[in-house]
């Protein structure tokens, strides 16, 4: 298992509680994407089904429990995702049919005479019915039984889920620490430093972005930005461009290049922003904008057309920046 240096101390609590045969009936990893919640569950659901872990509490990879759970045949573990529709496709939502196969399948008895245990996964993208059907399940406990919701996005998921789960919190690293396990992953300390600033300080976004040229995507973004503000650029041409590829990405960098540059102003060093925006804008205006990019961003999640959107978006960067 590859353990993140900054989940090491939940993994400890989790390990000691086990020891001490305190363990929870249901956790909710919940944190940002990119911070380790799923090798941390894979580690976790591995060593309760290891048959001899090691004196870290750690699973030992090598025992016949260790062989099933790396090729994934261990019949005492249920991975509840997104199931793929017709046309192969992943389905947004977990269903109740899933939920109803998971409760099934746990109140039979374990093949190995250990524990069951599910991975739930996108957690937050279980439907009202199935999330229903799941806290009945978790209402009814069984000791032997080991529930995983795994959400990138806990507050989606209903109160009394919440409620009925041990909660473990994943949270940003200090930058040090992300910087160093980037550079342990061959990421050069400028492009671990641009990484980490675009993607919030997350060093798992971070090192997606490094290694697929997202930076690139991320200052052609802020390059458009500066030329409409300066009035050299087109928003039709640039909504055009947009919209033919990694839309999404750009948005988000759209949004966090603005607020940075808000906080930039603030600060009085609006120049020292990536915007660099040499007319001082009103912070209402940067603040709307935002805003409204990040909603554009939601918006274009679904079945729409890309490009009028954008453009009003942008036409409406224009206006403000230039003010
Ligand atoms: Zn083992």
């Amino acid at each position: 298992m590859t353990l993140a240096p900054w989940n090491a101390e939940a993994w400890t609590r989790l390990i000691e509680r086990r020891r001490h045969d305190a363990l929870p009936h249901a956790l909710l990893l919940a944190g940002p994407a990119g911070l380790g919640k799923r090798e941390f569950a894979d580690g976790f659901a591995q060593a309760l089904l290891c048959q001899s872990t090691r004196a870290d509490g750690s699973a030992c990879g090598a025992c016949r429990a260790c062989q099933l759970f790396a090729a994934g045949t261990h019949p005492d573990l249920v991975r509840v995702n997104l199931e793929l529709r017709d046309d192969g496709k992943p389905r947004t939502e977990i269903t109740v049919d899933q939920m109803r196969m998971l409760s099934e399948r746990l109140v039979l008895t374990a093949q190995f005479g250990g524990m069951q245990i599910a991975l739930i996964d996108p957690a937050d993208a279980m439907n009202v019915s199935a999330s229903n059907a799941l806290l009945k399940t978790l209402e009814e406990p069984t000791s032997r039984t080991m529930l995983m919701l795994i959400g990138d996005h806990p507050a989606r998921l209903s109160a009394t889920i919440r409620s009925r789960c041990q909660r473990i919190e994943f949270r940003l690293p200090p930058s040090e620490t992300a910087q160093r396990w980037l550079s342990a992953r061959d990421i050069d300390a400028k492009a671990a430093q641009d990484a980490l600033l675009a993607s919030d300080g997350n060093p798992g976004r971070a090192l997606a972005w490094a290694r697929s040229g997202a930076l690139k995507l991320r200052r052609e973004v802020a390059q458009d930005l500066r030329d409409l503000a300066a009035g050299s650029a087109s928003a039709y041409e640039v909504a055009q461009r947009w919209s033919k590829d990694g839309v999404d990405l750009r948005l988000h960098f759209a949004a966090a290049l603005v607020r940075e540059a808000a906080q930039a102003q603030a600060r009085g060093r609006a120049r020292d922003a990536a915007l660099a925006l040499t007319h001082a804008t009103e912070m209402s205006k940067l603040t709307a904008w935002f805003d409204r990019a990040n909603r554009t961003r939601e918006l274009l999640r679904g079945p729409l057309r890309p490009e009028l959107a954008l453009l009003e978006l942008l036409a409406a960067w224009t206006t403000p920046a230039a003010a």
